[in-house]
């Protein structure tokens, strides 16, 4: 067989294994996990398990975890393991976050915590239809790929990263779309903190339905 050909059934069945990973949602690209306390939004300061997923096509520039774009560059770990790592903490709360972890089948992961007794909580930028059973969901929309409709309902939380000043405008539309009961939170780029902090705490005392969200964990130097 020649070169090309080999090349062309290893890329085939790459793409096949993928879909198959994807649909099936019982190894997950593990970017990283750890045990630490939530730094942002409604649940800061409270101990949590962190899985992050890889792979994200968002593409936001001032991401912070562009390691997580990539799931191919991730190992795929069984979803026993997550689950059994976490265990291994008194950890009652696990959050799901990315990269863009609704681009898998979260089932059966959050099926597992569950049946464990752990609260499951998941970060997104809604970009993928849900999938498995949360606790909590924490939208986090992104103006270059809005969420899906479906997540509008489903939030729990709304929060939106502060880069420059006309995500201010980006915040208010996105807020129109949320249950009332949605919890809302402002959170500057962490590079632009210090530019931003000024503004925003003005911004959320002119408009009370904001929250302030500050990324405490890094504040903390902590995961
Ligand atoms: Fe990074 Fe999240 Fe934006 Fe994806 S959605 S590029 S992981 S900040």
């Amino acid at each position: 067989m020649c070169y090309l050909c080999t090349e062309f059934i290893m890329q085939k069945n790459r793409i096949v294994l993928s879909e198959e990973i994807v649909m099936q949602g019982l190894n997950m690209p593990l970017v990283e996990e750890f045990y630490t306390l939530q730094g942002e939004g409604y649940h800061t300061g409270k101990p949590a398990y962190f899985i992050r997923i890889g792979g994200c096509d968002i593409g936001c520039h001032w991401c912070d975890t562009k390691i997580s774009w990539d799931p191919e560059m991730h190992s795929l770990v069984p979803i026993e393991r997550l689950v059994a790592n976490a265990l291994k903490t008194p950890a009652r709360a696990v959050v799901v976050t990315g990269g863009e972890p609704t681009n898998y089948n979260l089932g059966p992961l959050t099926s597992m915590l569950k049946e464990h007794g752990i609260k499951t909580f998941l970060e997104t930028a809604g970009t993928s239809p849900i999938t498995g059973t949360w606790d909590w969901i924490c939208l986090s929309p992104k103006p270059q790929q809005p969420p899906l409709e479906q997540y509008y309902d489903l939030a729990d939380e709304l929060k939106v990263i502060v880069f420059e000043d006309k995500d201010f405008h980006w915040a208010e539309e996105q807020s129109e779309y949320v249950q009332n009961s949605c919890k809302l939170y402002l959170q500057s780029e962490w590079s632009r903190y210090q530019g931003n902090v000024e503004v925003m705490v003005e911004y959320i005392k002119r408009n009370p339905k904001w929250n302030m969200s500050l990324q405490a964990h890094k504040f903390m130097h902590i995961p």
